[in-house]
């Protein structure tokens, strides 16, 4: 790994929401969707190595607060972030996140990030990393329902990564589905804006559900699905949060991140603890076949697992040093004498003022 180069590993490379933006410019939005992919791609491939657990939700009326924690041994990494979906409707964003690496030698951080932006890309950069071993082959037309925050991410994607060109959007609220178009104009994708979500999965080949609301929704019903398609779930990632009728998931199969994890938060939260699943890294490393016939309906059901923070945060690690786009933050105590920390902060009061 090439990391930003610190004067003294007290001060630690800071990548703000200015300078992610920057960085993500500085790559290009679809180049480094593709990067993460990989990046998300090869972590999984070494699964074995991480220190996995469900993450730690703090739960409460409105949301959830979460620290989602993983090492590989060499790096430890976290992320803060939290999910309240009526966040939107006093102009706050439903997700925010942050994040940190740290090496496990010294424990002494590497890298601090914001992670809201870098969580969409994230998100965006699994579901399509995840459809390409599981989406039906020459796939081109993707349902988009839930036009927010992540949408846009996920719609460019399924295009970098999976040649999808056609987008069918849907939203409740048609004000988000006109941004989204509005967004994503003259960015390579034919744009269809849909009344209904029965309307939205005409013809489509992968089918993403993508909104917000803490209660067991159903956006699909299983009338709705037909045989053949690819169902990327990614809304439904929370206790008494799902976006599919039950029925769908037993006509399916069904792929997750970490079962121990998605039994809590995903969509089968609504099926029994027994209920079959297959991990991604399973598909990813040869252990288990992905999709195995043109009429199966594979549906991810993704809630956002700790390795793929950690993925993302290693390749913005990688990359922010040559971009420049990162600030050193003073974050670590660092006195000369590592055991006379208060003499440092003694110090710091300036010398003393004679009787
Ligand atoms: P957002 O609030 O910005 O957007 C959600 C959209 O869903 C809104 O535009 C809302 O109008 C729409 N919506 C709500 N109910 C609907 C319905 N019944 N039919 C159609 N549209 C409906 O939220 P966001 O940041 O885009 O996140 C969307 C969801 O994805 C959240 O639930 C979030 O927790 C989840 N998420 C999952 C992951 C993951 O890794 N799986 C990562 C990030 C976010």
């Amino acid at each position: 790994m090439t990391a930003p180069k610190p004067s003294s590993l007290a001060m630690v490379p800071f990548v703000s929401v200015a300078n992610m933006m920057k960085l993500v410019h500085h790559i290009g939005i679809e180049p480094m969707l593709r990067d993460l992919g990989d990046y998300i791609e090869a972590d999984f491939k070494r699964w074995a190595l991480f220190d996995k657990t469900p993450r730690v939700a703090s739960h409460s009326r409105d949301g959830v607060i979460e620290l989602m924690p993983t090492s590989d041994g060499e790096v430890y990494g976290f992320k803060y972030v939290n999910g309240h979906p009526k966040n939107t409707r006093a102009g706050l964003q439903t997700v925010t996140a942050f994040g940190l690496l740290a090496t496990v030698d010294t424990g002494y951080p590497v890298l601090l990030s914001e992670m809201t932006v870098l969580t969409a890309m994230r998100t965006a950069a699994t579901s399509a990393m995840v459809a390409r071993h599981l989406a039906p082959k020459g796939a081109r037309t993707m349902a988009m329902i839930g036009n927010g925050a992540q949408s846009e991410f996920q719609a460019l994607a399924m295009k970098a990564i999976c040649g999808i060109d056609r987008l069918r959007l849907y939203d409740n609220d048609p004000a988000a589905t006109a941004k989204a178009m509005r967004n994503l104009r003259g960015m390579g994708l034919e744009l269809t804006a849909c009344t209904s979500a029965e309307d939205a999965i005409l013809g489509a080949d992968v089918i993403t559900t993508c909104t917000a609301d803490k209660q067991y929704a159903t956006i699909l019903t299983d009338n709705m699905v037909g045989s053949g398609v690819h169902i990327n779930a990614i809304g439904g990632d929370c206790p008494g949060k799902t976006e599919l009728h039950r029925d769908i998931l037993a006509r399916s199969s069904v792929f997750v991140e970490y079962t121990p994890q998605t039994r809590i938060e995903g969509e089968i939260q609504q099926m029994n603890p027994d209920f079959p699943v297959t991990e991604m890294w399973q598909v990813i490393s040869g252990a288990a076949p992905g999709r195995t016939s043109a009429r199966q309906i594979t549906l991810f059901d993704g809630v956002g697992f700790a390795i793929e923070d950690f993925s993302a945060l290693r390749y913005v690690r990688d990359r922010v040093a040559r971009s420049g786009h990162y600030e050193m933050l003073d974050m670590i105590a660092d006195p000369d004498d590592p055991r006379d920390l208060f003499g440092m902060v003694q110090r710091a009061a300036g010398p003393a003022v004679a009787a």
